[in-house]
């Protein structure tokens, strides 16, 4: 569905969740559930996502699939013993892909109910990503009738030359027309997904779809930068000169332009990526990714879906047709297993922290891994701080405003040297 995926999808195990290799552990641990569905009515011209178009025979077979490991979890991955079903509840679920919109109410709901057979979190955040082009009054009712509480709008850009540039299949009148029949339908919790250094834009360009958006009041925005990936389309355009995109300092320039509107008009920049309306009575940051840049556990099922759990990281096979003949035949889909070091868990959790306004708490890392964060990284982050990278306040460290425009220069200087 995106862009560019900005977050960095890396979640480990906190350190009181080893309990979860017990038999006897009676402490639910929270844990999100990602589901992705890996079917697009078309392809996008800059997308490289595990997402098919022309497989749709094969939805109905992968919904089955996707219920089976589900229904198995988390004895399917590998390594992982029986885990009695107190010791886990679903805290959020997320249908991402590809586009789960093209899914029918009927075939969200049998996954669903196979994740329901979990004890789930009584006001568990239920997000749906969906693409403008699928929605009608009608559909996004019976969403919400099932209990798909958020959706995450593929907008992208509120210029028609440019949706059909990017190859999407919707246009900005079906765009407002989906977001108000999506309020009308009941959704109090919806996101706008926003691309920017996207082909010939200028500012200006840009700033016209970000008044756009703010004009409609969503109550949370995600924006993606875009990055050219080998073999897509616009990777060949731009090889042969045929499509310009522009440079890092026309997205700096953007991405402070969003920064600016964005705060003119009352969201919060909780991550480098992401705003949330402010609203007093109601958190609407995205909760489920919360739980990744906090580093902590979560599922993913699914074609290629990612899991972080018990000290692994696991990823499915990508190919649908494979994943749902394993699946159904009670077999792990799980094609890699790796076993997260505390090097590593540790490098990844101020990684991810870092993206969040709030940073990573002092106390906190040192309680999750028994050192603290100056025992480990000190001449690292006093370089940083010096740099003007880094700020520590009241028992956090953040990012300062400049160092989110240097972020990944920040988070390398995290990552053990192996990895
Ligand atoms: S809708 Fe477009 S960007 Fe999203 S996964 Fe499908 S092809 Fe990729």
């Amino acid at each position: 569905m995106r862009g560019r995926e900005t977050i960095l999808l890396h979640g480990l195990l906190p350190k009181d969740a080893s309990a979860q290799r017990t038999s006897n552990d009676t402490v639910p641990v929270e844990i999100g559930l990602y589901v992705h569905v890996a079917f697009c009515r078309t392809k996008c011209f800059y997308c490289d996502f595990n997402a098919y178009a022309g497989l749709g025979h094969l939805v109905e077979s992968y919904i089955r699939a996707l219920a089976a490991e589900i229904e198995q979890l988390p004895t399917a991955l590998p390594g992982v013993s029986a885990t009695p079903r107190r010791s886990f509840r679903i805290g959020s679920i997320f249908f991402g892909g590809g586009t789960p919109s093209l899914l029918t109410p009927a075939q969200i709901e049998t996954v669903l109910a196979a994740a329901r057979r979990w004890p789930i979190a009584a006001h568990a955040e239920i997000s749906l990503e969906a693409n403008p082009g699928d929605l009608s009054l009608s559909y996004l009712k019976a969403l919400k009738a099932i209990g798909v509480n958020r959706l995450s709008m593929g907008i992208q850009s509120f210029d028609d030359a440019m949706l059909r540039r990017l190859g999407r299949r919707h246009d900005t009148a079906t765009a407002v027309a989906a977001f108000r029949q999506a309020r009308e339908a009941g959704f109090d919790n919806l996101s706008f997904d926003l691309m920017f250094a996207l082909p010939n834009q200028t500012l200006d360009h840009w700033e016209a779809t970000l008044e756009r958006a703010v004009a409609l009041a969503p109550d949370h925005i995600s924006l993606y930068n875009l990055t050219i990936e080998p073999g897509t389309p616009f990777a060949a355009w731009v090889a042969a000169g045929k499509l310009q995109v522009p440079d890092d300092d026309a997205a700096a320039d953007m991405y402070q332009a969003a920064i600016d509107t964005l705060d003119r008009a009352g969201y919060i920049h909780y991550e480098i990526s992401n705003w949330a309306r402010r609203a007093p009575e109601r958190d609407f940051r995205a909760q489920h990714n919360l739980r990744y840049w906090r580093n902590q556990p979560y599922l993913g099922v699914g074609a290629g879906a990612h899991s972080y759990f018990a000290g692994y990281r696991y990823v499915n096979l990508l190919a649908p047709a494979v994943y749902i003949a394993r699946s159904l035949a009670g077999q792990s889909p799980v094609e890699s297993t790796e076993q997260i070091s505390p090097e590593l868990e540790m490098g990844e959790t101020l990684m991810l922290g870092l993206r969040l306004a709030e940073g990573v708490g002092l106390a906190e890392f040192t309680e999750r891994f028994g050192r603290s964060l100056g025992d480990v990284y000190g001449p690292t982050l006093t370089e940083l701080e010096a740099a003007g990278l880094l700020v520590c306040t009241n028992g956090r460290l953040a990012l300062t405003p400049r160092g989110r425009f240097l972020g990944n220069e920040v988070f390398c200087r995290f990552l053990p040297a192996s990895s």
